[in-house]
């Protein structure tokens, strides 16, 4: 058991070019880390006198703005990963006000490879460890959840397209009668490498980030939890080991500040996240000594997290502050909470649980081992029952004991526990039986009836069997049937997307497989493949909606003018580097290899010129070492060792090429999905103008877009009621809450009503409009001089 409090750690996210750097300062201890954050005059000058000026908070260490990720890593994640590994639970939680770098810090940032974040890196560094550990069995699932509304919803279902969050499977909570939660619905995938576990989370993202939208900006008022699963046991043994590493990234955690008479900036305001508040109440009642109760039942996220909080888990927070000057009062808030939060205890335990059936079975040899021990020092066999010679032998040895008038006599029944008892039994037995009757024959009935007794407990035991026995039956054939049915439809959806290219090829990662240069990129192909299924959800989106000539000409267009593409060039740009990289090492693996293989062929060849030197010379001493034999050894080694090292690069190179693939499949659907957007509020602006174009009836507006004026029965008319919709369900909370944030790609995502994702025109002609809508509309800006978009 082990007895913690919360460990708690700052980040401070590095300054934007235009950002003016608030007042702080770190200051680094040996044994923990203080920031001090002063309010500058012009904020403080509003305050009433006794407010402070300079607020200093402790943790455990303060990660300034230059820190990496790796370092990040390496000081917060890797000992709760190590934790994880050995059976105790732990989590990992980010807290910081929307934009101070959370999904950074637990995800990732979504351009450079070295930019991976704690997920990324925690799946790394568990499949590695596991890989070196072979004293035990691993099993690992992941499981991502994202919690939106105070909904849950399971981001890893493969089977769902994910155009909505609401389409995702809703996951619900339970609670057992000792109080334990249980997450219904939410799928435990499992992931045996690296590999399939970062496609994993690589398919939870993309399903996060499609299903958000402008409306209910689910990235910055959604809780996601990222859990891998690990199971352990060694081979033989009963017990098995379970444990599970939330990774967490939580709503922002922006507040409004109350205002009235005498609000201050300073003072506590109220998160905008109403699951958050229930966070700190669950946090303030942990924090008080001697409160009996702590609501975690207020929130599914207080709920989610109740072991995390409190409980049976090694905790870590990460506070991300976002220290520009404006940002003061929310990086205060911040730090108050995490020195709350550092003052909860939190008490860790091995997670062990024993298979009762292995448990039996490991008796049973015991027992049998120690029969056979006892055999061979009594020399004798020994059943559990005595014989019924050995039974009337004892009646006898009895009776003389009891006849015998001698006081000193003894009964002498050999080292044997059975005999020993069946004596008490009988001086028990006799001094009730008045009769005289030999106990021997009593027993003997008693063992008839005992064991007319058995019979029928064993049939019992047998019906029972037989009827665990269907009941396994049926489940493994439910689970057929499901699992084919998800393989159905997987192929179908393949088969939509990749053509007639074959989908049965496997993508195992297997450190054989990866030696050959030649397998490494079908195995890379294989992947693609493989994760194109993951990806299907938003392709087959796109191909549904067949994008018309306009509609493909405006995208070429937009796509210029995004900022992301130049991220996707330079990642396209580092991707070819890297395959020519790993192509070129592949080739001199491969002469290394040859090489190798050509000196050995040498020593060989010198083996057998010794042999037949030997033969036609017996005379000449052949014993000794051939010094030609060691030097082809020892230019062996120098290979070895050159192969060791372009081996375990390429190993490396692997891994970068794939998440690079990753960051530019997901930089596409962002930049895809910001264009469906504008596409649909351009396609809105046309109808606009349409109306006002059919109300004023203006000659001049018919002059510029004669080609509009068509019928007011507008084929977007229809996704735009849908969508209203679809809206009118949404929390009220959430809309009144609506905050603005300086997000550079949601620049264009200015008509609320695009919120949800409608599909693309299809229908040329309109697609073609809308095109020249904004190439109408583009003219015209730059003649007046503003531009374009
Ligand atoms: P949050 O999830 O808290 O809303 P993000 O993680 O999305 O914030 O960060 C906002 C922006 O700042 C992103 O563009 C991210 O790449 C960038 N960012 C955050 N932290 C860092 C950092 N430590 N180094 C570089 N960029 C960062
Ligand atoms: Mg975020």
């Amino acid at each position: 058991m082990v007895k913690e409090t919360i460990r708690v750690y700052a980040r401070l996210k590095p300054l934007g070019r235009r950002q003016q750097a608030g007042i702080y300062s770190v200051d680094d201890e040996t044994s923990a880390s203080s920031l001090e954050i002063t309010v500058p005059r012009d904020l403080a000058d509003g305050f009433i006198n006794n407010k402070r000026e300079s607020y200093k908070f402790k943790f455990q260490k303060v990660f300034d703005q230059e820190a990496k990720q790796d370092v990040v890593f390496e000081s917060i994640a890797k000992p709760v990963a190590e934790c994880a590994l050995a059976g105790y639970n732990g989590t990992i939680f980010a807290y910081g006000q929307t934009g101070s770098g959370k999904t950074f810090t637990i995800t990732g940032g979504a351009e450079r490879y070295s930019d991976r974040g704690i997920i990324p890196r925690t799946l790394s560094y568990i499949f590695d460890q596991l890989q070196k550990d072979n004293s035990k069995v691993y099993t690992t699932h992941v499981s991502y959840l994202e919690i939106y509304n105070e909904c849950g919803y399971d981001l890893l279902d493969p089977r769902h397209e994910a155009s909505r969050l609401e389409d995702l499977p809703r996951v619900t909570i339970m609670e057992d009668p000792d109080q334990n939660i249980h997450l219904k619905n939410l799928s435990l995938q499992q992931a045996s490498n690296e590999e399939e576990a970062l496609n994993l989370l690589f398919l939870g993202d993309t399903n996060r980030m499609i299903a958000e939208t402008p409306m209910n900006q689910a990235s910055t008022r959604s809780h996601c939890i990222f859990t891998i699963h690990i199971s352990s046991k060694e081979p033989g043994s009963p017990t098995i080991r379970h444990s599970k590493l939330h990774l967490v990234d939580l709503a922002g955690s922006e507040r409004v500040a109350k205002t009235g008479v005498g609000g201050h900036l300073l003072t506590e305001a109220k998160y905008i996240n109403l699951s958050l508040h229930y966070l700190e109440q669950v946090i303030i009642a942990l924090a008080e000594k001697n409160r009996s109760h702590i609501p975690y039942r207020n929130s599914m996220m207080t709920s989610v997290l109740r072991d995390s909080l409190g409980g049976n888990c090694m905790t870590t927070m990460i506070a991300t502050l976002s220290i520009d000057k404006r940002n003061i009062e929310e990086s205060i808030s911040t730090c108050r909470f995490a020195q709350r939060v550092a003052l909860i205890k939190n008490e860790a335990v091995l997670n062990e649980e024993i298979d009762p059936k292995l448990m039996i079975i490991q008796l049973k040899r015991e027992i049998q081992e120690l029969k056979d021990e006892l055999a061979l020092v009594t020399g004798k066999q020994r059943t559990s029952q005595l014989s019924q010679e050995e039974l009337l032998q004892l009646d006898e040895l009895i009776q003389i004991f009891l006849e015998d008038s001698d006081p000193e006599s003894t009964l002498d029944v050999e080292a044997d526990m059975r005999k020993i008892k069946y004596c008490f039994t009988y001086l028990k037995n006799h001094s009730k039986i008045s009769d005289g009757k030999l106990l021997s024959h009593h027993i003997c009935e008693e063992k008839d009836t005992s064991k007319e007794d058995g019979k029928e407990e064993l049939k019992k035991m047998k019906e029972l069997l037989q009827q665990r026995d269907n009941e396994i039956n049926i489940l493994v054939n439910m689970l057929k049937n499901e699992r084919k049915k998800a393989q159905d439809a997987l192929f179908q959806l393949s088969a939509a997307s990749a053509g007639s290219t074959s989908l049965k090829q496997s993508h195992s990662t297997n450190l054989e497989e990866s030696q050959n240069p030649s397998r490494f990129f079908s195995l890379k192909e294989a992947k693609d493949l493989s994760s194109s299924v993951h990806r299907l959800p938003f392709i087959s989106r796109m191909k549904e909606g067949k994008m018309s000539l306009g509609c493909q000409e405006a995208f070429e267009v937009f796509k210029q003018d995004h900022a992301d593409s130049i991220t996707i060039k330079d990642n396209e740009h580092l991707l070819k580097q890297r395959y020519a990289e790993a192509k070129c090492l592949g080739e001199k693996i491969n002469e290394v290899r040859n090489k190798i293989n050509h000196l050995k062929g040498k020593i060989t060849q010198r083996h057998i010129q010794r042999a037949a030197l030997a033969v036609s010379n017996p005379s000449e001493v052949l014993d000794a070492l051939d010094p030609v034999e060691e030097k082809l050894r020892s230019q062996i080694e120098e290979e070895k060792k050159s192969y060791d090292t372009m081996f375990n690069r390429l190993k490396g190179l692997k891994v970068e090429i794939e998440h690079l693939q990753l960051l530019m499949e997901k930089a596409k659907m962002k930049l895809q999905k910001e264009f469906e957007v504008w596409w649909t509020e351009e396609g809105a602006n046309l109808q606009t103008q349409q109306e006002k174009t059919e109300l004023v009836s203006s000659p001049n507006t018919t002059m510029v877009y004669p080609q509009f004026i068509k019928s007011s029965q507008h084929p977007l008319a229809s996704s735009f009621s849908e969508t209203t919709r679809a809206n009118s369900n949404e929390d009220p909370s959430g809309r009144n809450n609506s905050i603005i944030f300086n997000n550079p790609s949601t620049k264009i995502r200015t008509s609320p009503s695009s919120s949800t994702s409608i599909p693309l025109t299809g229908d040329s002609q309109t697609d073609a409009d809308i095109l020249a809508f904004i190439k109408a509309r583009q003219n015209i800006l730059q003649k007046k001089g503003l531009g374009n978009k």
